[in-house]
């Protein structure tokens, strides 16, 4: 278990104030607010709380640098973004100890967080040096079509806490890459994450001004005037898909680019020729990878009547023998969950489902004391009326419903307004291509549970979101297509 010393000194390892043009520096008035600890409900820090004026100064810096950004060569830009991912990787002791502390997943965990942000700061590196155009005769032979992709220009990126340093540098990297400048507003309950990336960014040689970030504790109000400001050119969100629509709203006034990664409710699909025993591992991966607060974490296990009790049976012991406590100790496997209202959200869902005749298999009590925490927890005879079955449940619980048909399998997996991944298993190739072709999500994890990739489109259809992160599309949410046509007069 980490030392108070070390945690002191883990805290103190970064700054807590705003950056602004290079400079950090305190929010106007002085204000501050406080980042608190899930697993004691008590107090880290206090960190600057950014108001209307200071996003404003922060695009002021963002615009001001953004001409001379876009101009700078691609390369130099790739290399500062392969001495980030050296430097997050050199520091992967003090960044995965910020996450466990502001966020409560257990340190294993956090380390795999620094290194999946890591790869995005590699995957970008080698993006930034490919932006290409088109070069074609057109139809009437008479001229040229020709492209170019050019910087979106100065945005707005604004991210939640569940995964407080990979999903910034998921949105920081591809802006890095395509020549954009940025202002980044961290969630208000995970600041120190975001700040502790600009940090590795300056040193690795970004340019005053490019990136600003503010935390602030009145998100909606600071970051508005933003949105109304030509300057600002693009706004990436990931978050609640209730958030995004009232940014959706915003981003209308200046008709800005918008990337939308939002919320999700993940079918996860054993057939009844599955391999059960890689369905479980792939569960246990897919419900509690970061406590099961993830917009990718599994919702809704429908799985075949002939396997349905090997696989609850087998869920249910891997989950009820998780260690659950504070993410410094190294026995634990579950942390807390953000605050007391995602813990008690969680409890409403499973008394909820309990009431309407769902069965407790293993978990189900929210713990006493200090801490918001949840213990793992299954649910098998999941009636679809349940809330769970529609809501994201965002917390370490699995509800199991049976199928005995395909098709009706695979409508029920569709009936949902989000669509941001599905896992399925199967051992048949052709069930495995048909189903992964009607089934209504942006990414299928196929006989695995684990889906996220730096190299691959991260993204969802549906209310899950617009745009995709990662993979060689996800620079161009960051670059605009200019056409140039070329008169060519017969030679
Ligand atoms: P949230 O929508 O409450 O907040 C997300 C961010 O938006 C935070 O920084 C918050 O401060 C800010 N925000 C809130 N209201 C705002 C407003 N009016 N104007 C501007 N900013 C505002 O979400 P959360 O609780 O932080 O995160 C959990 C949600 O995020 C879940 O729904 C989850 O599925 C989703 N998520 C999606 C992805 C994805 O890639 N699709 C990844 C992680 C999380």
């Amino acid at each position: 278990m980490s030392t108070a010393v070390e945690v002191t000194s883990a805290i103190s390892g970064v700054r807590h104030s705003l950056l602004v043009s290079g400079a950090w520096r305190e929010a106007t008035g002085g204000r501050t607010f406080t980042v608190e600890d899930p697993a004691t409900g008590e107090g880290l820090c206090a960190v600057a709380d950014a108001s209307p004026e200071d996003a404003i100064a922060a695009l002021d810096a963002a615009s001001s640098v953004q001409l001379s950004w876009a101009r700078t060569a691609p390369r130099e830009r790739a290399e500062i973004l392969r001495r980030a991912h050296q430097l997050l990787l050199a520091r992967i002791d003090h960044l995965a100890m910020l996450i466990t502390l502001e966020m409560g997943k257990s340190l294993l965990e956090s380390r795999r967080e620094v290194s999946y942000a890591a790869d995005y700061f590699g995957w970008f590196s080698e993006e930034a040096v490919r932006i290409a155009g088109e070069w074609k005769v057109n139809g009437t032979g008479d001229g040229r079509i020709v492209t170019m992709r050019q910087p979106v220009g100065p945005c707005l990126l604004i991210t939640p806490w569940n995964v407080p340093l990979a999903l910034p540098a998921r949105k920081v990297a591809p802006a890095i890459a395509a020549g954009c400048t940025m202002v980044l507003k961290p969630a208000s309950q995970t600041p120190l994450c975001a700040l502790a990336l600009a940090e590795v960014l300056a040193e690795a040689g970004l340019p005053d001004g490019v990136i600003n970030v503010i935390p602030t504790s009145t998100s909606g109000p600071t970051t508005k005037p933003l949105f109304d400001d030509p300057r600002l050119r693009k706004v990436s969100f990931t978050g609640s898909t209730a958030v995004g629509k009232i940014l959706l709203g915003n981003a209308a006034a200046n008709i800005l680019r918008v990337s939308m990664e939002l919320g999700g409710n993940a079918p996860f699909i054993v057939c009844a020729d599955a391999d059960v025993d890689a369905a479980v591992r792939g569960a246990v991966t897919a419900k509690m990878r970061n406590l099961g607060e993830a917009c990718v974490a599994a919702n809704r296990f429908l799985v075949h009547d002939d396997v349905a009790e090997e696989f609850t049976t087998e869920l249910a012991a891997r989950l009820g023998s998780m260690v659950v406590g504070s993410g410094l100790d190294p026995a634990t496997d579950v942390g807390p969950l953000i605050d007391t209202a995602a813990r008690d959200h969680v409890a409403a869902l499973v008394d909820d489902a309990v009431d309407v005749g769902a069965r407790l298999v293993v978990g189900g009590a929210a713990t006493d004391g200090p801490g918001h925490f949840y213990p793992p927890t299954v649910l098998a005879d999941v009636p679809r009326s349940a809330r769970l079955w529609h809501e994201e449940i965002f917390g370490p619980v699995a509800p199991i419903a049976t199928f005995t048909d395909d098709e009706e399998m695979v409508r029920t997996a569709n009936d949902t307004q989000f669509g941001l991944v599905s896992y399925l298993f199967t051992r048949d190739v052709g069930r495995a291509v048909w189903l992964s072709e009607r089934l209504e999500s942006g990414m299928v994890g196929l006989n695995r549970g684990f889906v996220s990739d730096a190299g691959a489109p991260f993204g969802g259809v549906k209310h899950s979101g617009l745009g995709r992160e990662g993979g060689s599309v996800g620079i161009d949410e960051y670059l605009e297509i200019k056409y140039v046509a070329l008169d060519v007069p017969p030679g």
